[in-house]
């Protein structure tokens, strides 16, 4: 069974003045001059000068521009970080922080990452010379062997891993990392999480990151990645390869985002609420079901301590390859897409899409079963999601029909 609800999903966190779900919907706005209610986009590449020789906040949007700096601002503060910054994808965010990391040294990370993630890292490897070490993030103790003083530089997270929703115990790495290797970066990838669920900059990383593509925006309408740190002088380095290579969200999508991220609390409740119905119900049908509110989850009360609720993606197994692809083509109301995050729900087999980019001994080593399904919760009614997911599994033979 998997666990109900916590009771409050929505601690506050120190500095801030309310709950999370009152602080994401409130966004600051105090210095528009029209007093606009909705923080305005400002579209426009260049900004003028007053004189020849003073410059203003802003001159050009590569470099900064108005709506963004709102954005970034009203993120800091939900994701606990003195400083963040967005870009335009969320592999062009692990993109800005991989250039903290030079040829010789050392990249430690998950054994079950998102694919783009594995992507970049092997380009990495071959063309710059940084090598990465894939450990089995489940055991903190497995990154002492790789933890070297003067390599290490990067130590990359994932937690919950996607799809097999492994759980890193955030803070007892970070303090390995830190004792041994004071110069390298703990980074957590926070997209399955949000910074609602989980704050990894609140349990000891240097760095946070996100895909704003999934649940930030949470309507699948733009592409977005967002970074955040509480160390000025690391915010000062990112922001230095953000302008250098011109990767800053532009107006229109950071607008969007902001918009988007208001309903981020509701969302999530709703989606979550939801996605347990949904793992209860697949548990009782027999399915080997990952999610970390079940408590059959083997690290249920680690996530239990780092987050505060389970999120809305989970994957189960079949048994059976071409069962699984006969479920999946059979869901009426599940769209097959890959990502996650959005108000309507998903499902995939992450070995045909979002991981098919990892080879297949690769995804073998680290079983990754073939015959995986995932489901992305969205904000339908749940019954309707549930009479849809049982006709799907009747159809494609794997639950026995009810005539
Ligand atoms: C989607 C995703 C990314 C990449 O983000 P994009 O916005 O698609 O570039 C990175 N990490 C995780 C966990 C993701 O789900």
């Amino acid at each position: 069974m998997t666990d109900i609800l916590p009771a409050s999903p929505s601690p506050s966190v120190a500095g801030r003045r309310y709950r999370f779900a009152t602080e994401v919907v409130t966004v600051d706005n105090n210095d528009d001059p029209h007093n606009a209610a909705s923080v305005p986009i400002y579209q426009s590449a260049t900004f003028k000068q007053k004189s020849a020789t003073a410059g203003g906040e802003y001159d050009y949007s590569r470099s900064g521009n108005p709506t963004r700096t709102h954005l970034e601002n009203h993120l800091a503060k939900i994701m606990g970080a003195k400083r963040a910054l967005a870009v335009t994808s969320g592999m062009s965010a692990l993109d800005v922080i991989t250039r903290l990391v030079h040829a010789g040294e050392e990249i430690i990370a998950g054994d079950d990452l998102y694919g783009g993630t594995n992507r970049l890292l092997t380009f990495l490897a071959k063309s710059q010379n940084i090598k990465t070490h894939h450990i089995d993030t489940t055991k903190a103790e497995a990154i002492l062997p790789y933890l070297d003083p003067v390599k290490t530089k990067l130590v990359l997270l994932e937690t919950p891993t996607n799809p097999l929703i492994k759980i890193a115990d955030i803070p007892t790495i970070a303090n390995y990392v830190h004792e041994k290797c004071p110069n390298a970066l703990v980074v957590v990838d926070n997209t399955m999480m949000s910074p609602y669920l989980q704050r990894p900059l609140e349990l000891g990383a240097d760095i946070s990151y996100h895909s704003g593509t999934k649940y930030l925006s949470g309507h699948h309408d733009l592409m977005a990645g967002v970074i955040g740190t509480r160390d000025e002088a690391i915010a000062e380095q990112l922001y230095y390869v953000i302008n250098a290579t011109g990767c800053g969200l532009g107006p229109f999508d950071s607008w969007l985002l902001l918009r988007g991220v208001k309903t981020l609390a509701v969302r999530m409740d709703k989606q979550q609420a939801s996605a347990i119905r949904i793992a209860d119900y697949l548990e009782e049908q027999g399915f080997k079901v990952h999610y970390p509110g079940s408590k059959k989850h083997p690290q249920y009360e680690l996530h239990k301590k780092i987050a505060s609720g389970p999120g809305a993606v989970l994957s189960f197994e079949t048994g059976d390859i071409g069962i699984s692809e006969r479920i999946v083509e059979a869901a009426k109301l599940w769209s097959i897409s890959v990502s996650f995050g959005c108000v309507n729900s998903l499902i995939s087999m992450p070995c045909r899409m979002s991981h098919a980019s990892i080879p297949a001994h690769i995804r073998a080593e680290r079983a990754l079963p073939e015959d995986l399904i995932r489901l992305c919760i969205g904000i339908e009614d749940v019954e309707d999601l549930l009479e849809d997911l049982e006709a799907s599994l009747v159809a494609a033979g794997a639950l026995p029909s009810k005539q």
